[in-house]
This record gives structure tokens, sequence and C-alpha cells, in this order.
């Protein structure tokens, strides 16, 4: 590789404590790229579909792309993924320095196969890499084992990805934090990395790869720093979640688990309030202008640490409105937990609301949720099972399996409103309120409902692994990839390598024995909003079922197996795979 990756891809095997570095043609960095493309890849090839998630076998890919680190806005994230706690394709990305980081020691991705014999972490600097004991570490924050990190090894630049108690204890949604306050949320792929005894892996590098077009680079650079503050609205001033009282009042917001969609309290809870209440400042990650990451600081009733940055709009809607919670202190106690603790924020928020609503209806009472009073709107009961849930100490041990198998044990037709696809628990965008696309990108997503993967242009990005909120068009994105690359990169091919990562992650679910029948939405959204403007607004299962099966045929898979057909395969250049659907009688 001579421009925009390093050419080395890191094998760490923590069961016999090898590591071992590969270096992969140009020719599979054009075809998968990075991100979810080298995730999926990895998991096609190397993860047998018998593995348990939780199991040595199980594999977590740390995996960059090729504007990973590159000098210009959205290129310092990276993603991770495993087979998930669900026992499906499980990918998550996340922002933040650490991707850069890794990209400078030398690295495109990791793959981390087995499990320790007692805590670990890794240590990757400038193309060395070691495995470290970890033992002192087990049990702490996020911030208190970054911080040991950076003591031991007399570096305080040193970047990690980490996981908390959460982790740890194998919380279903547990996700991996980058830096702190960087969340890779989705899929618990954090109790994947809390199996394998591995805490923390840690970065330090002083080396780019070189950028094959550096004047080209430079101009894109310029044109996002002159019009980044009017293509991004106040998404630099506030962050994420100025919408909110918007979405309340048009009569979507997800409130009350998903059962309203106007909440009284939106207001106290927007971006802007909470700004002007308890923020303390902006942050960013690695060479972005917009710095669109809020810091907050509470000192009472809650001591909330700026440590760990600030609540983005998922988390203000999950762990408030979807709680039926108004208090923006609150709220931000809540982010800071599952920071230090390594808790999915979405996740966290709509099992919380799942349960409230399960008390609410008398299917739980006051000596199952072990004296907690879980009425919608209990801010203190909301912080209390976050600690809980992190722990899997008494009620917040059947809380961390997530709203699927919480509503299976529960029983009583609590199905009827676990608000899930494919068992992970929905984002804090309602597809009745939203668009038809978002609505069917839920359905259909391989790692269950997820609102960043709606369509095959923010594939492509995920495999590039630029940030969505970034305003560049599609020939400018092209542009970065071939400036940075020196790959003469088409927008066709751009297309393809998104379809290709799709399909990939279809052809891998399928091996694990899903089908069509697994491509449905949550059953609270055939049921229409109970009041607002909005009331009665529902998903007519019927027309869901007739997209469907127009997605199918755009996509060109079978509308049983809902994979790739052969043909389809291998003009995306990956024929491998329909070998490998054959091998388990899944080829269409
Ligand atoms: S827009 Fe926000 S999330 Fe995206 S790279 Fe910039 S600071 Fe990070």
């Amino acid at each position: 590789m001579e421009n925009g990756c390093n050419g080395r891809i890191l094998r760490v095997n923590l069961s016999d404590s090898s590591i071992m570095v590969e270096e992969p043609e140009e020719d599979f960095y054009r075809t998968y790229f990075g991100g979810w493309g080298f995730v999926a890849y990895y998991l096609l090839k190397e993860v047998a579909p018998e593995v348990e998630p939780l199991s040595p076998e199980n594999k977590l890919i740390f995996a960059l792309g090729p504007v990973t680190g590159a000098p210009i806005g959205g290129s310092g994230r990276n993603a991770i993924g495993a087979k998930s706690p669900l026992g499906l394709f499980g990918e998550a990305d996340v922002g933040g320095f650490w991707g850069a980081e890794l990209k400078r020691a030398g690295y495109d991705a990791i793959i981390i196969e087995g499990k320790a014999q007692k805590p670990v972490y890794l240590w990757i600097h400038d193309m060395e890499a070691e495995i470290r004991d970890a033992t002192d570490l087990w049990g702490r924050t996020t911030a208190e084992s970054q911080e040991m990190i950076r003591q031991e090894l007399g570096d305080d630049n040193i970047r990690t990805a980490q996981i908390g108690v959460a982790g740890e204890n194998m919380v279903c949604y547990a996700c991996i934090i980058n830096d702190l306050k960087h969340a890779a949320g989705r899929c618990g792929i954090g109790a994947v990395m809390g199996s394998k005894k591995l805490k923390a892996v840690a970065c330090r590098g002083h080396n780019l790869p070189e950028i094959a077009d550096s004047q080209a680079v430079r101009e894109i650079r310029r044109w996002l720093a002159e019009n980044y503050k009017e293509k991004s609205g106040n998404l630099a001033k506030y962050g994420s979640g100025v919408d909110l009282k918007g979405s309340s009042d048009s009569g979507g917001l997800p409130t009350h688990n998903f059962r309203d969609g106007v909440f009284e309290g939106a207001e106290r809870i927007s971006a802007e309030t909470v700004m002007e209440s308890i923020g303390v400042g902006m942050e960013g990650c690695y060479a972005c202008p917009i710095r669109c990451k809020k810091v907050v600081e509470v000192k009472k009733p809650y001591k909330v640490d700026p440590i760990y940055g600030g609540p983005e709009y998922e988390t203000l809607a999950s762990l408030g409105s979807c709680c039926g919670i108004d208090d923006a202190k609150a709220v931000a106690k809540g982010h800071e937990l599952c920071n230090a603790y390594s808790l999915d924020t979405i996740s966290t928020g709509v099992s919380i609301a799942f349960a409230m609503e399960c008390y609410e209806k008398g299917l739980l009472t006051k000596e199952d949720t072990d004296g907690l009073e879980l009425n919608f709107g209990n801010a203190a009961a909301m912080v209390e099972l976050i600690e809980l849930i992190a722990h899997r100490k008494g009620f917040g041990d059947l809380v961390a399996e997530g709203v699927k198998r919480m509503s299976e044990r529960i029983g009583q037709n609590s199905e009827a409103f676990a608000v899930h696809t494919k068992g992970q628990e929905v984002p804090m965008h309602d597809p009745r309120a939203r668009s038809p696309e978002l609505g069917m990108s839920y359905v259909m997503s391989p790692t269950g409902a997820d609102h960043v993967h709606t369509n095959l242009w923010s594939m492509f990005k995920n495999c590039a692994t630029m940030c969505i909120y970034l305003p560049y068009d599609q020939e400018q994105m092209r542009d970065i990839v071939n400036a940075v690359t020196g790959w003469n990169l088409s927008i066709e091919e751009m297309q393809k390598v998104g379809e290709r990562a799709m399909d990939m992650a279809r052809a891998f679910n399928a091996l694990l024995g899903l089908t069509a029948e697994d491509d449905q939405t949550a059953p609270r959204f055939a049921t229409g909003f109970t009041f607002g403007p909005r009331e009665g607004q529902h998903i007519d299962l019927e027309e869901l079922s007739e997209a469907k099966q127009e997605y199918y045929q755009r996509m060109e898979w079978d509308e049983h197996l809902a994979v790739p057909t052969r043909e389809k395969l291998e003009e995306l250049e990956i024929g491998w795979v329909a070998g490998k659907l054959a091998e388990y009688n899944k080829l269409p």
C-alpha cells in the first residue's frame, strides 16, 4: 500500500498470546474498503455459524477505512464488529480520536481471537503490539482505567477504546467507548470484548500513511472550513437534539416507550436547554471543525463529570422522553454512567422504558424491581436502574438482557410493546413519523434496527469510515477517497462498495438461519400514536409486505431467503460468498 492505508492488519490471539501481522494486497482494500466491509469479510470467512457470540471462537474486529486519520473533517471514525450477543451480524461505528491513532500506530484493522485467562489490555504503539496485564483495571470505570493506562505507560496522549463493568459483565447491549465519550454503541459488541477479558486497546503512533494528493485534500478542507457553519446549521452550536421540541410538536418524538409521539417536557431536555443550563463547552472528533459534541457538568443533585462529554440526541430521547423524563440533569447523569460503564444509551433507555411500561401495566411489581417505583418519569429510578444493569445486580440482571429477552421472560403479551427489530432496540426515530426509507431500513438492517445504515450511500460512508454529519456530496466523497488513496474510484464503484458490504452481512445472517420472516417491524409501530397531530398514524402491515417485496427485487435478493443470488454476488465480484451460502444450502 502506498497511500491512505498502512497495508498491515494485526491479528491477536488472546488464548495463546500470539500476535501476527498480515499484509493484504491493495485489491483487498479496494474491494472491501474498511469499516463494515472488513467486519463482514472476516466474520463470513472466519466465524462459523455455530459459534456462540460470547465464546472464544467469536472474533472482535476493529476496522479503520481508507480515510481514517486523513487530515480532513469526518475522518476520525472506526468500526467494530463481531457476531453480536443477539446472534446476528454485529457492527457499530464510532468517532473520536482512537481510529486516527491506530492508523498512526501502523495498522488498518485488528482481529481479536480467543479469550485471555485473566484481564488484559492491548498496547499498540508505532508498529509494535503487546498484551499487558489488566487485572487492576478490571471493575474500573472507563475514566479510571484510561488514567491508569496512561500513567503505567507514561504518556498522556494515549488513546483508548475500552469497556467498563457493563462490558465485563457481558450486558447484552454493552458498548465500547473511545476516549471516554465516543460510543461504538450498537449490537452489544462491548459484551464480546468482555467475554474475551479484553479491557482496552490503547494506541499511540506518530506516522500517518502518505496522502496521494495533499493539495486536493487541502482544497476540500478549505471548502469545509468556509461552508460547514451554513451547511451544518445548529449542529456546531448545540450538537444533535436541536429539533427535539419540533419532533414532539409534530407528534413524532419517541415518548413513553414509543406509545406516544408528543412529550410535554420536550423543551426541558432539548439540546438548546441542555447547553444553556448545564453545558460547559463543545468538543469534536479528530480533524473536524464542526465540533458537535456537547460537554456538560452538573454539581447537584447529581454530580456529572465533564470528562465523559454530554448527551447527544439519541441519549436525550432514550433516557429522556422515551422514559417520560424531562429532567436534563438526570439524563446527563444517565449518560455519564453509560459512558463510565460502557452501555449503549439507546438500548439502555429503551430497555428501561419497556420495564416502565410493564410496571405501569402491572406486569412487574415492586417485588420484581427490587423496590424501584418504575413509573414513567421517575428520573431517580432510571439512574438507579442503570447502576443495577451495568453490575447485573438483582432486577438489573433481567433488564441487562434487552427488551426481546425481557419480554420472552415476562410474557403476558408484553412482546406487543417490546420495541426492537431482530432483537435490537429501536433508535430514537419513530418510523411512523419519519420517511418510509427509514422504516424499511429498520426492518432490513442485518444488525437489527439502526438509524445510520439507511441506504447504500450511508453504507459506503461507513466502509470509508466517514462521519455521516459531514456535508460532503457524492462527488466530494469520491474526490476525498481518491485524493487520499490515489485510486481512481467512480461513483458507481462507491455504490458497489456499499452494496457489497450490505450483501455480505445479509449472507452472514442467512448462514445463521435468518430468512425474510425475520425482516419485521416492531408490533408497536403497527398500532397508531395515542394522541397528538399524528394520532392513529401507524405502519400498515400489508403495505409493508409489498414494500419488502419491492426492496428484495431492487436489491436482487431472493424473497424467501432474503439474500443475494449467485449472479448478483458475482456481479459484485464476491462470488466466494455464493460458495459459502451453497455450502450451507442457503444459496437461492
Ligand atoms: S460532525 Fe460531530 S460527530 Fe462528526 S466528525 Fe465532526 S465532531 Fe465528530
